[in-house]
């Protein structure tokens, strides 16, 4: 960790010129007026309930004291979550506000013809997550902080148009990567969040990007969940007519996302749970076997990557 903190202490907004990151938390913005008057610039921090968003806030804490933190609450966030943002509360000693969208996932579902958010459909982010941040930021001239770290360079691509938004990475500015995101949690004494048990990412408890042996992990620790998630599941499957056409594997499905996770119901995924496990911990051997002082949490990952590369959601799960 490169220690350049004094770096931080008067943080100096450059409004002319872009910052570019992938799938970044900020997009464009829009019009309406946030809470800063008399056009003080705003510092803003996002935290998403993972590791890397949290690390940042602890590391802000004491270099912008004016940081104002904020959660975008999609109402559908794992309890491990909410438990642990009340946790990060107490050691920031600062409020992290709750950016509620005014809809809640039912009403975006029906306005999506009950169409289940997917990689390639992503109503989710866009309307529970983004435009809550729009909104909240208006015009104000702010500089928001994001957690991609300096050992995630391949996050790069464009972020934000607007003219009244600076986007700063402070972890690849300080060289702050995997194991000091680790370190600054640990020191801070909060440490993970209970969900990095058994799921790698942040965000929504039905989230289409976690994998297979994540759902495995939903169904045992929140099964009130997981058959909530498969409610939602069954209800597209019907409406799509999957009860009566038995033409519906053939013609229905093309093009379309029917199923939460690929190739299969949650239903019939949790029937292999046995598989789905036995495979996960053949592939967590192996990455131990191969690599030396290997955290837990670096097992699991390295075991899901193998068992399901699919990307993870850049705005969600930082
Ligand atoms: S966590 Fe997943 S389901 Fe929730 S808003 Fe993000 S991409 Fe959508």
């Amino acid at each position: 960790m490169d220690k350049r903190g004094a770096a931080w202490l008067s943080p100096t907004l450059v409004m002319a010129d872009p910052v570019h990151v992938s799938g970044g938390v900020v997009a464009a913005l829009t019009t309406r007026p946030g809470p800063a008057k008399n056009g003080a610039v705003r510092h803003i921090c996002g935290i998403s309930g993972g590791k890397d968003s949290s690390a940042l806030a602890v590391y802000m804490r004491d270099r912008v004291p004016e940081m104002e933190y904020f959660f975008c609450d999609t109402g559908a966030e794992l309890p491990e979550t909410y438990e642990y943002l009340t946790r990060l509360e107490v050691i920031l000693g600062r409020p992290i506000l709750r950016l509620n969208s005014e809809r809640d996932f039912d009403h975006y579902f029906k306005v999506f013809r009950g169409t289940l958010p997917s990689p390639q459909m992503r109503w989710c982010t866009r309307n529970l997550k983004i435009k809550p941040i729009e909104d909240w930021i208006g015009d104000d001239p702010t500089v928001s902080y994001v957690a991609i770290r300096a050992d995630e360079s391949n996050r790069k691509g464009h972020i934000s148009t607007k003219g009244n938004l600076q986007t700063r990475f402070p972890f690849m500015e300080d060289g702050i990567k995997h194991a000091d995101v680790l370190r600054i949690l640990s020191d801070a004494g909060i440490g993970l969040p209970d969900y990095y048990e058994w799921r790698t990412r942040s965000g929504c408890y039905f989230c289409f990007f976690q994998r297979k042996a994540e759902w495995i992990g939903l169904a045992d620790r929140h099964p009130e969940l997981f058959e909530q998630a498969v409610a939602i599941e069954q209800k597209v499957l019907l409406d799509a007519g999957a009860g009566d056409d038995a033409d519906f594997a053939s013609q229905a499905m093309k093009g379309r996302q029917y199923t939460w996770s690929g190739g299969e119901t949650l239903v019939e995924l949790r029937a292999r749970r046995s598989e789905i496990l036995e495979r996960q911990e053949v592939a967590q051997a192996r990455s131990k076997a191969a690599r030396v002082n290997l955290t837990l949490l670096d097992a699991l990952s390295d075991a899901l990557d193998e068992e399901d590369a699919s990307m993870q959601c850049t705005v969600c799960a930082l």
